[in-house]
């Protein structure tokens, strides 16, 4: 089977394979992308570095905004999907993956990398001017959250917790929590650009890990709702 038997529209299928590559999908983008493309539920996905998760979780979230436009989308229309790495390192490499690969496809989706040790306030400048997808790691996050006025994160319905495991390893909980406590404060049923409905209607919410140890379910308990298990 190819992308397109998943449900991969024709743009998504064609940058794929024209820009990447890729013309079977792994076993992990197998199980992955029909369930985010076809119901709106929170998945616990078990799955190593190399199987392919990235893909996996970022071309549904690509297509499902693809889908929602109504042709006057761009930057201005809202944050609509954050994805959590847990080093700067993983961050800037999906970040990359988005930015030059995904989305060369679908010009008003603009994504914004927000990491430690890179200036804040171009950050804050390129938060201003309107993007719609974060990667990002969870303090420097958590530092916007706090500490910077125009941050709206009404409009978002996509959360990946990327390599779960680590994140946990590397201390984030508490950012984590900070930051699922905001984003439940500000949900906003009513999105400020009426998205042809394609949109989830409430947050989805991923979580990917290598393993499935006490931690990563620990943060399964404080992140996901009634979640779908996919192992690789
Ligand atoms: P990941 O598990 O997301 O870190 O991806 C591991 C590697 O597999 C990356 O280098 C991807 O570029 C590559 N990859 C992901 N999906 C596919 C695919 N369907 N076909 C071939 N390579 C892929």
């Amino acid at each position: 089977a190819d992308f397109s038997a998943l449900g991969v529209n024709e743009t998504l299928s064609k940058s794929l394979l024209e820009k990447l590559e890729y013309s079977k999908p792994t076993r992990i983008q197998r199980a992955v992308i029909p369930t985010l493309l076809g119901e709106d539920k929170d998945l616990f996905v078990q799955a190593q570095t190399g199987s392919g998760k990235t893909l996996a979780f970022t071309l549904p979230i690509i297509q499902k905004l693809m889908d929602a436009s109504d042709g006057s989308m761009n930057r201005k229309s809202g944050i609509f999907a954050i994805i959590l790495s847990p080093t700067r390192e993983l961050a800037s490499q999906t970040y990359e993956f988005i930015a030059s690969k995904l989305c060369s496809a679908c010009h008003w989706i603009v994504p914004c990398l927000i990491i430690g040790g890179e200036k804040k306030k171009s950050e804050k400048a390129r938060i201003r001017k309107g993007v719609n997808i974060l990667v990002a790691t969870p303090g420097r996050l958590a530092d916007h959250i706090e500490n910077t006025d125009n941050l709206d994160l009404s409009n978002v319905r996509y959360l990946v917790l990327d390599e779960g495991d680590r994140l946990m390893d590397l201390g984030f909980q508490e950012d984590i929590t900070k930051m699922l406590n905001r984003l439940d404060k500000d949900y906003n049923p009513v999105m400020t650009k009426n998205l042809q409905g394609s949109l989830p209607k409430k947050r989805v919410n991923i979580l990917c890990s290598a393993t499935m140890k006490e931690t990563v379910q620990k943060l399964g308990e404080i992140s996901l709702t009634d979640a779908k298990l996919i192992t690789s």
